[in-house]
């Protein structure tokens, strides 16, 4: 199965996808996590990515591409991947569906997680405590959360308009929310 896991900063897309590629038992790639590992090694893609990430913005599509375009070339990608934060935009959407036409593959469900804006924003405040992630502080946050709304909502609505998007209710526990994602990923296998 080829899943995206869509949802706006905050909304537990991390924790989620982490328990549905369990779950299904195929790779998860976060491209968030992608980029923070490669600026954790000081690599030429972390570096650039950096800026970007700092001020809240969406890293080149090119860049990204590169990543989940050699992610989904590995051998254990074959039969489905779970693509965690991406795409992004429209060009990535298009960059993605071009990769999987060409080997016959096709993206059989699109989840988005909702939350309401107030509690996005005090999630990321625990996080940033927590974590301490770079693009955590509030001015990042608000940023990141109208970026979402500007370049991500329109790919959502391209995947709408071919019938695979299932928004699922991102508020409640952890396993409240994973409880509700398995009964629709059951649903759209059966
Ligand atoms: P995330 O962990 O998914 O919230 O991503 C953290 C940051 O990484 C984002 O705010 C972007 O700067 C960058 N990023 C992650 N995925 C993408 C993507 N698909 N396209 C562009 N930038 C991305």
């Amino acid at each position: 199965m080829f899943l995206l896991l869509f949802g706006a900063p905050g909304a537990g897309k991390g924790t989620q996808a982490q328990r549905l590629a369990d779950f299904l038992e195929i790779p998860h790639l976060s491209t968030g996590d992608a980029l923070r590992q490669a600026r954790q090694d000081d690599t030429p893609l972390g570096r650039k990515a950096a800026e970007f990430i700092d001020a809240g913005q969406l890293v080149p599509d090119e860049l990204v591409v590169g990543v989940v375009g050699e992610k989904l070339s590995q051998p254990d990608c074959t039969d489905g991947c779970l693509l965690d934060g991406f795409p992004r935009t429209l060009a990535q959407a298009q960059a993605l569906g071009a990769h999987l036409q060409e080997n016959s593959q096709q993206i059989d469900l699109v989840l988005e997680l909702t939350a309401p804006e107030e509690e996005l924003t005090l999630r990321m405040l625990q996080r940033a405590c927590i974590e301490g992630r770079s693009d955590d502080t509030p001015e990042t946050i608000a940023q990141r959360i109208e970026v979402y709304c500007n370049e991500t909502m329109p790919v959502l609505d391209y995947y709408r308009q071919q019938g695979v998007v299932h928004s699922i209710d991102g508020t409640g526990t952890p396993t409240e929310v994973f409880e509700r994602i398995r009964q629709v990923v059951e649903k759209s296998r059966s």
